[in-house]
């Protein structure tokens, strides 16, 4: 056996007998499994203040209130709901570089999520990877469903994709027409104990970013909650939100 075949035998065995992880997944195993459904941190005293829907007109602003006081947050964006994303670039890529995490809430906000084809939820989510790298340079890991939807190939899919799967344990109900003192009741009844809440948010509500946020940053500081953002809050590292990507100079949508 000649030098260059006994190589070629060595690397197959060690191949075989030890499994070499691609540099992708060794940054994904530090944070949850994808395809599985998260609804609230993985430890106490934290939580991890999640918004909805935008970006929209108020994206700016709410990152700059998380900022002042001293939270992070986690923005759930979409590609089309509230306008064409490229109209918020500039307060997207200022959140992502704030240290707010941006996650993937899918292209167009389909109301038949849970019941669209695998193809389907693929491009959802592609579609949205793809602006997402023209505008922050990286391709968001988590994703939370449109309407928490998380039957049929959701999960498979998500999987498939390596999306990390979240949903909410305390929601607001802004959508459902509660006020931000109704939706403070829900947190107080939730209490600030037990591994870190999840909550379900949207920042296309102006009640949301201008009253329910400033009074979610003090509860959390009399409650000793660091206000971390999802990825964080799950035990992962700030790079484990994102992978990268290549821009394809895509402007509009
Ligand atoms: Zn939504």
């Amino acid at each position: 056996m000649g030098l260059k075949s006994l190589l070629v035998v060595s690397l197959a065995a060690l191949g075989s007998a030890v499994p070499v992880a691609n540099p992708l997944e060794a940054i994904r195993a530090a944070g949850p499994a994808a395809g599985v459904v998260i609804t609230k941190c993985s430890a106490p005293n934290q939580i991890a203040l999640a918004y909805d829907d935008g970006p929209y007109q108020y994206t700016q602003r709410l990152a700059q209130i998380l900022s002042n006081g001293g939270a992070k947050g986690t923005f759930f964006v979409t590609g089309t709901l509230y306008g064409c994303i490229y109209n918020q670039r500039a307060a997207v890529k200022a959140a992502y570089d704030a240290g707010h995490q941006i996650a993937s809430h899918t292209w167009s906000h389909p109301s038949n999520f849970g019941s669209m084809s695998s193809g389907d939820l693929t491009q959802q989510m592609q579609r949205l990877e793809q602006a997402l790298v023209n505008i922050i340079g990286v391709k968001p890991t988590y994703m939370r469903p449109p309407y928490l939807a998380t039957g049929g190939s959701v999960l498979s899919t998500m999987k498939t994709l390596g999306y990390r799967v979240i949903t909410d344990d305390v929601d607001s109900e802004d959508w459902n027409g509660k006020t931000p003192q109704q939706s403070q009741q829900k947190f107080q009844q939730a209490g600030a104990g037990g591994n870190g809440h999840i909550p379900l948010m949207h920042e296309t509500y102006q009640s949301t970013v201008e009253t329910l946020t400033p009074w979610l940053i003090n509860w959390a500081k009399q409650n000793n909650l660091k206000m971390v953002t999802v990825a964080e809050c799950l035990g992962d590292t700030a790079a484990g939100a994102y992978v990268p990507g290549t821009s394809n100079g895509q402007g509009s949508c």
